[in-house]
């Protein structure tokens, strides 16, 4: 599973202060950072989780990203839904190989490279050209290239119609998801799912109403709290730190009217 690292791929560089640089190799390319210079042709070839050392004797690992590694580190245009959020999405969704969905809009591609990954076939409408096409390329430098024939990603407003029809699911991060919740009610198959992550919960509750007016039934809001500890020999306890907040998750099934 595992492979040497090759030009072309992307690679986590770590320091000893667990500081991140994703980096794309490059034949004969060099690294800058602020204890001097790494080639990157020391790093083609070697084995994922090298050690290596900087022209000035900085420390560093080298790790091929993880799905939530590079979410985090990708080029971004649009704000992207984290990783805790991603997972959590994938279970509301019941997101498995085959599943049809819809994803809108698609910003830098987090989410769309999520679902990709988990054998998902994902239309996206995006109304900006710009983020439609940093989408792809953040796709393609993360999975490659096989799943770009499963994703198709449209120019167009999500707030005027969907023409998909037997989708099994309609993921949402716009600002005002209620705006869609009529057209994915046409969208989806029975027990399908609609899911949308907002920021507001002022948003959450407008499509909760909205989804109770065209025959959605089971719904739920919730928010994925990550609270990670400090263990260190004797001190163990909350990390100081964490992301407070980033949006809700509020999902439901089409029973139909
Ligand atoms: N979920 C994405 C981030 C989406 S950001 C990720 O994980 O990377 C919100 C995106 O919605 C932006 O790219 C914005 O251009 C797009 N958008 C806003 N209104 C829209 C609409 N009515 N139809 C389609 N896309 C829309």
């Amino acid at each position: 599973m595992s492979e040497a690292f090759a030009a072309g791929d992307r690679v986590l560089l770590v320091d000893r202060k667990d500081r991140r640089y994703l980096v794309t190799l490059v034949a004969g390319g060099e690294f800058h950072s602020h204890t001097g210079v790494i080639d990157h042709d020391d790093l083609i070839g070697a084995p994922d989780g090298s050690r290596l050392h900087s022209s000035r004797g900085g420390s560093f690992v080298a790790f091929r990203p993880t799905l939530a590694d590079f979410v985090l580190k990708m080029p971004r245009g649009a704000q992207v839904i984290y990783p805790k959020d991603l997972g959590t999405i994938l279970m509301l969704a019941d997101i498995r190989p085959g599943v049809r969905v819809l994803e809108s809009g698609v910003g830098s591609g987090a989410l769309s490279m999520t679902l990709l990954r988990a054998g998902a076939q994902v239309t996206g409408y995006e109304i900006r050209q710009d983020f439609a096409e940093r989408a792809r390329q953040n796709v393609e430098a993360m999975l490659g290239s096989e799943p770009l024939d499963r994703y198709e990603v449209e120019i167009r407003d999500a707030y005027e119609g969907i023409d998909e029809t037997e989708l099994d699911g309609v993921l949402l991060d716009l600002p005002e998801p209620w705006q869609v919740v009529s057209h994915a009610a046409r969208a989806l198959r029975r027990g399908g799912t609609i899911l949308a992550y907002t920021p507001s919960i002022v948003q959450a509750a407008t499509f909760r109403e909205s989804l109770g007016e065209h025959g959605f039934a089971y719904s739920e809001t919730l928010e994925v709290m990550h609270r990670s500890w400090h263990i260190e020999g004797t001190a163990v306890r909350p990390a100081h730190r964490m992301v407070g907040h980033t949006g809700f998750l509020s999902h439901a099934r089409l029973l139909g009217t």
